[in-house]
């Protein structure tokens, strides 16, 4: 049976004092509970090496946001692998729909950034999704299949082991739209179908495929039921311990 992984994406929330209480509150509330997940969070860079010590011998694991995929050089602004793994980073998430379309980011830069994370002992939360266009024009399984067939090009199943795909309709996230569980049961099926013609069967049968887009404590359950959806990578509801933590439940 595959793991179920929930995981928070902060985005741009919380300095230093805001990361601090959250992790201590997440970890306090999970306290003495032995949750069916695997929890992740993904404060933002400046705070990853104090919740890698908040998070010492916890069994919150913990996640970036993004990284480049050069080990150094003159990249002003950027953050390399083996920098996210010097402070603890386990997880990163690559290919994020704000990353792609607020910062133009191409299927061939998160496959180098992929690649760069398997090299370097990461696990990618590779993320992928169609925008409402896309979806109202029909082409939603077309968009996912470039995205996945782009991002993993060239990775084989050993490289991709730790992979984790977190599919996230645009339009479901930070809108409060959610995809109906039918609606996202369609497209993880799908997914799987396709990474086990890219890969093989087996592997398909064992990744981990993630929701994200607006899930909350309301809508966790029924989500997280379906036979395709393995998780979630959760927004906003995951600034909150409590409804983070009600999500984790919900599993
Ligand atoms: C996300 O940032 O990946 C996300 C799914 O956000 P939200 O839950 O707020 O829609």
């Amino acid at each position: 049976m595959r793991k179920k992984i929930i995981a928070g994406n902060w985005k741009m929330f919380n300095d230093i004092n805001g990361t601090v209480k959250l992790i201590s509150d997440i970890k306090k509330d999970l306290n003495g509970k032995n949750p069916n997940a695997l929890v992740i969070v993904c404060p933002p860079f400046t705070n990853l090496e104090s919740a890698s010590t908040l998070l010492k011998d916890s069994v919150i694991k913990l996640g970036a946001q993004n990284m480049y995929f050069e080990e150094n050089g003159a990249f002003t602004g950027e953050i390399s692998p083996s920098m996210l793994k010097s402070v603890g980073v386990e997880y990163v998430i690559l290919g994020h729909s704000e990353r792609r379309t607020i910062f133009g980011e191409p299927d061939q830069l998160i496959n180098k950034k992929i690649k760069a994370a398997v090299k370097n002992e990461l696990k990618p939360i590779f993320c992928i999704g169609e925008t409402l266009a896309e979806r109202e024009k029909e082409i939603t399984f077309k968009v996912i299949e470039t995205q996945v067939r782009n991002g993993l090009a060239g990775l084989n199943e050993q490289e991709l082991v730790n992979l984790i795909v977190a599919y996230e309709p645009v339009w479901a996230i930070g809108t409060g739209k959610t995809a109906s569980p039918q609606q996202a049961q369609e497209v993880h099926k799908f997914i799987r179908g396709l990474i086990s013609k890219v890969l093989s069967p087996a592997f398909a049968d064992g990744i981990v495929i993630q929701y994200g887009g607006s899930v909350k404590p309301e809508n966790a359950k029924e989500l997280l039921s379906q036979p395709d959806i393995d998780g979630a990578l959760v927004g906003g509801a995951c600034l909150k311990s409590d409804s983070f933590l009600k999500i984790v439940e919900a599993v």
